[in-house]
């Protein structure tokens, strides 16, 4: 039996916003069973909702942003990756700010606090959808997709002109364990070359060393060097896991992805939930039928009210 978890008691964050640049802090609170992952933009001028969905994303560009009613919060995916690898269903986040603190470009202090903090079982059935039915979306030569799986796997390939990446390629079982030793501590990264044009365009007024892996033509810039050789392809799985997380449960399933990014990935999860590409266990932990399923969906994905 799989029961559902929330943290056990309250955590805090404060850092700065990668694309903001903005001071932000955030609360994780304990949530009761079915809350889900809900975030609350609480320095707006009324409290604003923002359940933690793919039908709230908004924005897809070098992150993933979710908005309703105007208010946005961007960079969500380092923490929501935390929250689905340590396996946790529900959350609430307080943010006071308009970006999630990308503190060193990870997940892994996100996942130290969350377990320090500890994680309690709740006493409903974990939710989780059962892929049944190949499902892709494919993009020049980017794709990714799902396919049926008796245990929850992820595979990712990249491809980076750039002689610390080249073509590299990872897989693993998705399980907590292997989510903490092997994803959460990868960074995030980005080329000097195209820093300029990012800043301009309003993006990574908060980068630095402190928070990514910054490469110029041959090198890396960071002192410290790489935490796992091939930690690039390593933290496109931990996005991965961020934007399937939006899906709002566990998938069952083996994710497969290739030179994909946060516009992939949401868009995979879209096509998902309106189609009929498996079924939901939960509560009961019977098999839905095909009606449950079509309400199940219709309630997942509404438009965004933004
Ligand atoms: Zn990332």
């Amino acid at each position: 039996m799989n029961f559902q978890k929330t943290i056990r008691k309250a955590i805090s964050f404060k850092g700065i916003g990668l694309h903001s640049g903005a001071a932000v802090e955030i609360v994780l609170k304990p949530a009761p069973a079915d809350h889900g992952i809900i975030f609350v933009r609480i320095d707006a001028s009324q409290k604003v909702l923002i359940p933690a969905l793919n039908r709230y994303v908004v924005e897809t560009t070098l992150s993933t942003t979710l908005g309703k009613k105007g208010v946005t919060i961007q960079t969500i995916e380092h923490l929501m990756a935390a929250l689905w690898g340590l396996d946790i269903d529900n959350v609430e986040v307080e943010v006071c700010g308009p970006e999630i603190p990308i503190l060193d470009g990870s997940s892994e202090p996100f996942v130290e606090k969350i377990k320090k903090a500890g994680i309690q079982e709740l006493d409903q059935l974990k939710k989780v959808f059962v892929i049944t039915k190949p499902v892709a979306i494919v993009e020049g030569d980017r794709y990714c997709y799902l396919l049926s799986s008796r245990t929850p796997k992820v595979t990712c390939s990249i491809e980076f002109a750039h002689p610390y990446i080249q073509k590299q390629k990872f897989e693993m079982k998705l399980d907590p364990k292997n989510f903490t030793q092997e994803i959460a501590r990868a960074r995030t990264f980005g080329f000097v070359k195209d820093l300029e044009l990012l800043k301009q365009k309003g993006l990574i007024r908060g980068g630095s060393l402190d928070c990514a892996i910054v490469l110029d033509e041959k090198n890396i810039l960071n002192k410290e060097g790489l935490r796992f050789k091939d930690e690039f392809v390593r933290h496109k799985i931990l996005d991965s896991i961020g934007d399937m997380a939006l899906f709002g449960m566990k998938i069952l399933g083996h994710f497969v992805t290739h030179k994909a990014g946060h516009e992939l990935h949401t868009k995979l999860v879209r096509k998902v939930l309106r189609g009929d590409y498996g079924y939901m266990i939960g509560e009961k932990a019977f098999e839905k039928t095909q009606q449950d399923r079509m309400s199940l969906q219709t309630s997942l994905f509404q438009p965004a009210s933004v």
